[in-house]
Order: structure tokens, then C-alpha cells, then sequence
């Protein structure tokens, strides 16, 4: 089991220390994270890291899944993608089926904890159906910029019972809100199998093991089949970039249980790129499986993003991790991560001239891609690894935990 001390080389004495310090106060407290599945997508891959850590520091931290039936992820889809600006029929029928899911949840969960923390849309409403004892934080992972204000005002009807918000990004702070909210900034697990050091000989194995010829460059774009991540724009890219390097494609982009879109987005993006799939000029990845994820990052010579809506991209922060270089939009989290020109390349995600010759330029200068890497890797280092969220839960529950 991997333990807080495994950070310190990565991290740093003082960083390590501070944690410490911080979990004191909370020693034997008693937490719950509820979210709607172990696998596939941001907030499973953060808590696998984080819910560990949190008990190795001395609280008692516990992870539940809401269970729901297909109906209720199509319709929580459906609320997920309004809450990011899309048009929805809201009708009765689609709150009973949310409600009823987590009103059921509740009969046979039972909460006794010091501090509830909930995570994204599908399980908010838990809040209703539970006599409330303690603090209670809603952890929202969605962009909230811009939502659609039927479907916002009815969350709210939940939201306003919860005693924090937490959103990924400052834009996504809500002023018609009058809960107090807080920004903290994902992270990724720089030991998880997803993450770790892989030595060059694992790397060929798994390339290899997937099928996936490496005569010429490699660019990937690591991201569930979801039309906010926007798979069909990447293969304009590869379309593009083809005017001046030949190189190949991989989309690698697991389902995730709590999203039924997949199976269409990914049968769209395959009929867009039949002649291509069939001589693996793209190559569609559907496995869920960390350590080819990790090879992929690695092994690519370019990593692309060109979602038109980003909670964070996490899957950005793994590729500068890896000091891989990245070409993304400038879009959600991404500029947090992204310095255009430093770290990478930013680019408006409807510029598919731009995305193109960026990733050519950094085909082409083999000198600039390395120096960006590093500095993305450094950066990623100081603000977005594991122990910096470990950290900012433990300062939320200081502060809520009385
Ligand atoms: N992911 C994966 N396999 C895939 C596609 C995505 O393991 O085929 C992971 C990816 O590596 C990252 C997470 O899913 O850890 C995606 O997080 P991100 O914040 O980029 O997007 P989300 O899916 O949460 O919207």
C-alpha cells in the first residue's frame, strides 16, 4: 500500500511535514466521499488516490458508490451536459428517476459520519433524504460557467442545504449562490500505475500488446468517446496535419459506467474515420487499462486535447507529467495547466488550422517539444500532484469540522 512517506522525493520534506501537521486536528475523524462510479472519468481516478491517503494520515475516510439503474445515468447525463450549457426536455418524470435513485440509496446507507462529501450531480440530492448531522460539502467537478438555468435552479433546491461547494476552477464560483464556495484544483497520483515511472521496455511491450505500429509519429488524445471532448475534432487535426508529417492517431477512451453517450460518440468517430481505422492510421482504443494509458502518454510524440468544454482535463495533466508535450484548447481547467508557449500550446478548440500546425511545429523542433515537457512536468510538480489535494481536503475539513 502506498503511504504518504513514498511522496517525499517526489514532493519534498516541508510538503510532507505540513500534511502532518494538518491532519492532527482530525485524527479518527470519520469521512464519507460518495460518488456514482469506481471506474472511468476524473473524480474515480482521484479518489482511488486520495481515499487511501486520507486513512494513512489518521482520519477513518470511507468511499460509496451510488448505485443506479441505466435510466438514471441517462438522465443524470442529460442534467450533466445542461449544467455545461446544453438544452434538455426537464421533465417530472426525469427528477423522479433522479430522486428516487438517491432516495433509495438512502434507505440502505447509512451515515453517521463527521463530514458527507458528495461529488458531481448524481448523488446532490442525497442530502434531502438523510436527517442531516454533519457538515455536508458538495463537490462539483462539472463547469459551471454557463448552466442551464432550469436545470441550475432546480439542483439548487439541494445545493442550498449544503454547508460548502467546492468547484475546480474560479470561473466556475457561482454569485447567485449564497453558500460558501470554495476552488480547489484537481490533481493527478504521480505513483499510481497510471502515473509511475514505466522503464522503455513495458512502454514497446504495451504499445505492442494494443496493436499499434510505431513507423510514425504518434499523437493521442487520451479522453472518454464524449462529445464536449470532441474525438471527431481530433481527426481534422490528424487530417490536417497530414498535409506536411505523416504520423498516426490513437483515441484511447474507455466507457465509463455512469456514461451512456459513450457507445454513440464512439460509433459516430469510427464511421467519420473508417478508411483511416482500417489501415490504423487511427487507432480506437476502448480497454480501460492505466498502464497502457501511461505507455500511450509517454510514447506519443504529441498529446492532444481539443474538448470544447473542460471541468480540468486530467487527462492533460498526465501527459505533462510525463513531459510529453501537449496542444490543447483553451478551454475550463486547461489554461490552469497549460502556459501557451511554455507548458504547450493553447488553442481556440474551433481552429483546427491552429491545433494543426502547432502539432507540426512540435513534430518538426524536437529541441522546443523536450524543453516544454520539462517545464510542464515542473509545473504540474508544484501545483497539480496528489499531496496538494490530500492538503486542501484537510484544511476544508479544519475549517467545517468543529
Ligand atoms: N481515462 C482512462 N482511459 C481512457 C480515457 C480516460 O483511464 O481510455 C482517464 C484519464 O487518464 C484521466 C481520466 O480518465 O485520468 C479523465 O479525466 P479528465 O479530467 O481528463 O476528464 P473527465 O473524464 O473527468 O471528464
Amino acid at each position: 500500500m502506498i503511504t504518504l512517506e513514498n511522496y517525499r522525493e517526489i514532493v519534498g520534506d516541508t510538503v510532507i511535514s505540513e500534511i502532518y501537521k494538518k491532519a492532527r486536528r482530525l485524527y479518527g475523524k470519520h469521512v464519507v466521499h460518495i460518488n456514482s462510479t469506481y471506474a472511468g472519468g476524473g473524480v474515480a481516478e482521484m479518489l482511488d488516490s486520495l481515499v487511501p491517503l486520507m486513512n494513512d494520515v489518521g482520519l477513518e475516510v470511507g468511499w460509496r458508490i451510488l448505485h443506479g439503474n441505466p435510466d438514471f445515468f441517462i438522465t443524470t447525463k442529460k442534467f450533466h451536459n445542461a449544467l455545461q450549457g446544453e438544452d434538455i426536455n426537464f421533465t417530472e418524470m426525469k427528477q423522479h428517476v433522479y430522486t428516487k435513485a438517491n432516495e433509495d440509496f438512502s434507505v440502505f446507507t447509512h451515515i453517521d459520519h463527521d463530514c458527507v462529501i458528495i461529488h458531481d450531480p448524481q448523488p446532490l440530492s442525497l442530502i434531502k433524504y438523510y436527517k442531516k448531522r454533519q457538515p455536508w460539502v458538495w463537490r462539483c467537478h462539472v463547469d459551471l460557467s454557463n448552466p442551464n438555468q432550469e436545470v441550475w435552479n432546480y439542483l439548487k433546491n439541494f445545493i442550498l442545504r449544503y454547508d460548502l461547494v467546492i468547484v475546480s476552477n474560479k470561473k466556475y464560483t457561482k454569485d447567485d449562490l449564497p453558500v460558501e464556495q470554495k476552488i480547489v484544483h484537481p490533481t493527478i497520483d504521480p505513483l499510481s500505475s497510471k502515473n509511475k515511472e514505466l522503464d522503455d521496455e513495458t512502454i514497446e511491450k504495451y504499445i505492442t500488446k494494443f496493436d499499434i505500429p510505431t513507423d510514425k509519429p504518434l499523437i493521442t488524445q487520451v479522453s472518454r468517446f464524449d462529445k464536449w471532448k470532441n474525438p471527431e475534432g481530433a481527426i481534422d487535426v490528424l487530417r490536417r496535419v497530414w498535409d506536411k508529417i505523416d504520423c498516426r492517431l490513437v483515441l484511447c477512451g474507455s466507457m465509463a459506467a455512469d456514461d451512456p453517450e459513450g457507445y454513440q460518440i464512439y460509433e459516430n468517430v469510427k464511421q467519420k474515420a473508417e478508411d483511416l481505422v482500417e489501415n490504423r492510421d487511427v487507432i480506437l482504443i476502448t480497454s480501460e487499462n492505466n498502464i497502457l494509458v501511461n505507455a500511450l502518454q509517454r510514447r506519443s510524440d504529441v498529446v492532444l486535447q481539443t474538448s470544447i468544454k473542460e471541468g480540468f482535463g486530467l487527462s492533460v495533466t498526465e501527459a505533462l507529467w510525463k513531459e510529453t508535450p501537449v496542444v490543447a484548447s483553451n478551454v475550463g481547467g486547461i489554461p490552469l495547466q497549460v502556459i501557451d508557449g511554455e507548458t504547450g500550446f493553447l488553442v481556440d478548440p474551433h481552429d483546427t488550422g491552429s491545433f494543426a500546425e502547432k502539432v507540426i511545429r512540435l513534430l518538426q523542433e524536437p529541441d522546443l517539444a523536450e524543453k516544454m515537457g520539462k517545464k510542464g512536468k515542473e509545473h504540474i510538480r508544484r501545483n497539480f500532484l496528489i499531496t496538494r489535494l490530500l492538503s486542501d481536503y484537510l484544511s476544508v475539513l479544519n475549517d467545517i469540522i468543529h
